[in-house]
């Protein structure tokens, strides 16, 4: 019932050299469907490696991680990026969106990679997720020209776009005015109980973190 469930996690840079480091220590963790939770912890405690192998980016050097049931470490890269894109959505600190396509064309993009060719669909489906954030209104209105808020609201219609059962939230209010970092925050918590999606969401704003379902805190590659 687990989402996600790791037992154990280690990572070592440098595996092998003489520069070995091992970052994280034996990571236990399990989140279930629709929590949203917050990381925290002090630069270079481990959030971003931590992030990497649950976002499967990276790969840990011990333990297990499982993602919906699922032993990550018995799968090739390609199965790795295949439950990547089935299972989880990215937001980061910057949108990343595609500034000359409009609101509805990067929402789109996903299943647009995913599927091939665009079609009504697909459309729809964006459409629908747009006006989940509030955006419909702005769905031909190019990126660029969305303030830092808007273009955050695309950003998590976006990940949400192949319907993940988790999405990683990286600092995804860092760069907004507190007003703005409320929204998206709320907007967040919204999305998550209304569509039973978990969250988990780095933050180095404790006022945050505080309205999360809980708390995981970092210190020097463990829990604390
Ligand atoms: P933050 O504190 O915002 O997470 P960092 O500066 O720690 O950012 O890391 C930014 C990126 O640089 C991450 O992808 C991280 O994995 C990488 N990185 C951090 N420290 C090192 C290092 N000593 N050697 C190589 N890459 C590193
Ligand atoms: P945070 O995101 O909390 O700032 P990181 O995961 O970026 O922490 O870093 C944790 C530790 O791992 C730091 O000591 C950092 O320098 C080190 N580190 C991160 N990425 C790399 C890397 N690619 N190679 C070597 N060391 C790294």
């Amino acid at each position: 019932d687990d989402v996600l469930r790791l037992e154990g996690i280690t990572k070592t840079y440098g595996a092998g050299t003489p520069a070995a480091t091992e970052v994280l220590h034996g990571i236990d963790l399990q989140l279930a469907r629709g929590e949203f939770v917050a990381l925290i912890g002090p630069s270079g405690s481990g959030k971003s490696t931590l992030l990497n192998l649950i976002g499967l980016l990276d790969r840990p050097t011990g333990g297990v991680l499982r993602i919906n049931g699922r032993d990550t470490a018995t799968l090739d890269d390609n199965a790795l990026t295949r439950l990547r894109g089935r299972s989880i959505g990215f937001i980061f600190q910057y949108h990343y969106l595609i500034p000359a396509f409009t609101a509805l064309e990067n929402v789109m993009m996903p299943e647009l990679l995913a599927r091939g060719s665009p079609d009504r669909a697909m459309r729809e489906h964006a459409l629908a997720l747009l006006g989940q954030v509030g955006l419909a209104p702005w769905r031909d209105h190019m990126a660029s020209n969305l303030s830092g808020g808007q273009q955050q609201r695309v950003a998590i219609a976006r990940a949400l776009a192949l319907e993940p059962p988790l999405v990683l939230a990286d600092e995804p209010t860092g760069n907004l005015d507190t007003k703005s970092a409320d929204s998206v925050f709320d907007l967040m918590r919204h999305v998550s109980a209304d569509r039973g999606t978990t969250f988990l969401f780095v933050t180095h704003n404790m006022a945050l973190a505080r309205r999360c379902d809980w708390l995981v805190e970092l210190v020097d590659g463990r829990i604390v």
